[in-house]
């Protein structure tokens, strides 16, 4: 829930605000009685998602013109957060849903297309993954070996392998990103596509450290037809636009799991007692609280900029790295010292801190691992620097 003294309130307009409250009454009825059991489980019931399209969770960026929410960034990743306390598993896959799956086909695909898909998308009527990474294909897409083969009759068949694709194989559809050629310096042409799910060959569930819950995928593609999504070859370029809306995604999904961290690190404070006083009296881990919530704060304010540029319509890469390094980081530093904090039955599955600990060390690797991020923002620095300072390096020109 908002804090009456949030900054945030300035940004929101009042149905956001409203929206958000309808969040928080939707994770209290439909995640919180039943989170734990879906941990323990490893797996999101598929009702969850029917419940989120009609609670408007799977559609929140998408205009109302195609079915959805057009909230803003900004209360996208409150609503994110809020999920993100409850349960870091479905923060992750309503974040990649909205930002990647609903995101790339709402700014990229033909009108034709979107009228296909939208509004089962929207709704919950289907569960969408997408997929980029690749056995050799991680932080370097350029690694992506999956291959598009436009066929005499005009249609498109996809061969390849994909991992650690969030929902592969429980989805219905799926946004594919392939290979469909080389340009004359031999520069691989990235193209992306629509695919039934029901098509490829599901190989496993790969066990997570954390995020237990959801379904994080391997999968082969042999000879499934596809249907392009935006132009042929514009697709990584596609791809890494929604991810700049998919770190802030992350960088909420991670501020909610270490918020939930600390909440329970107060409350054991207070309640527990040790040499015959309340641990919340030893200076050592009141600072350890003071540290978590000055660098939650400066997670949320780092989170503001990139939000307000996206409503702007300003470019916001760099602005979201800054949010994503820092909130991924932060995150998990809180739920490490919430643990701690919490001591032996921190470490315990008793309480949730553990899963906190280890759902919020994804937001350090997922969709842009922290040292991705540093590559993006030292590299964005140096490029204006050179221009400020015309010391471009003449060898770069050859
Ligand atoms: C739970 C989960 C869900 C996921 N969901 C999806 C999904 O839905 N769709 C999808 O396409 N992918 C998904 N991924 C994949 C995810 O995006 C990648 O794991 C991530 O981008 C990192 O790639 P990698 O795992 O191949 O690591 P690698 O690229 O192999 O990196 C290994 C290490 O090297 C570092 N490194 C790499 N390059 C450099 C460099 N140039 N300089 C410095 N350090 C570098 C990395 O930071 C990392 O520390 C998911 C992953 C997980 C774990």
């Amino acid at each position: 829930m908002l804090h009456p003294n949030s900054l945030y309130h300035d940004f929101l307009q009042p149905a956001e605000i409203e929206f958000l409250k309808k969040t928080a009454v939707f994770c209290q009825k439909e995640i919180v009685p039943f989170a734990a059991d879906w941990e323990e489980k490893e797996e999101l019931p598929r009702a969850l998602f029917t419940a989120a399209g009609k609670a408007g969770l799977m559609g929140m960026l998408a205009p109302k013109a195609v079915g959805g929410q057009q909230l803003s960034i900004l209360c996208f990743c409150l609503a994110i957060e809020e999920i993100a306390r409850h349960c870091g598993a479905f923060a992750m896959n309503m974040a990649a849903h909205n930002a990647l799956c609903v995101g790339h086909p709402l700014g990229y695909a033909s009108d034709e297309l979107k009228q296909k898909i939208f509004p089962s998308v929207l709704n919950g009527d289907w569960m969408v993954a997408w997929a980029l990474t690749e056995p050799n294909a991680g932080s370097d897409t350029g690694g992506v070996e999956t291959t598009a083969t436009l066929l005499p009759d005009g249609t498109w068949e996809l061969n390849g392998h994909k991992l650690y694709i969030t929902m592969g194989n429980h989805s219905d559809r799926m946004i594919v990103m392939a290979i469909t050629g080389r340009d004359e310096k031999g520069k691989k042409e990235f193209s992306a596509f629509w695919i039934n799910s029901a098509h490829t060959e599901k190989v496993r569930k790969v066990k997570t450290a954390g995020v237990r819950a959801s379904n994080t995928s391997e999968f082969y593609l042999k000879q499934v037809k596809g249907e392009l999504v935006g132009q042929r070859g514009k697709g990584q370029h596609a791809a890494l636009a929604c991810l700049d809306s998919g770190r802030l995604g992350i960088a909420a999904m991670a501020i909610g799991l270490g918020r939930a961290a600390v909440e329970i690190a107060k409350q054991r404070m207070l309640s527990r007692r040790q040499f015959g006083k309340r641990i919340a009296e030893f200076q050592a881990l009141q600072f350890m609280l003071a540290d978590c919530e000055v660098e939650l704060r400066a997670a949320e304010a780092l989170l503001l900029q990139p939000c307000v540029m996206h409503a702007r319509g300003q470019k916001f890469t760099l602005e979201g790295s800054f949010a994503k390094l820092y909130a991924s980081e932060a995150a998990s530093r809180a739920c490490n010292r919430s643990l701690q904090i919490c001591g032996g039955w921190g470490y315990t599955r008793d309480t949730f801190v553990e899963r906190m600990w280890r759902d919020a060390r994804l937001c350090e690797i997922g969709e842009g691992s922290s040292e991705v991020q540093r590559l993006i923002i030292s590299r964005t620095l140096l490029k204006a620097a050179e221009e400020t300072y015309g010391l471009a390096d003449p060898a770069a020109r050859k």
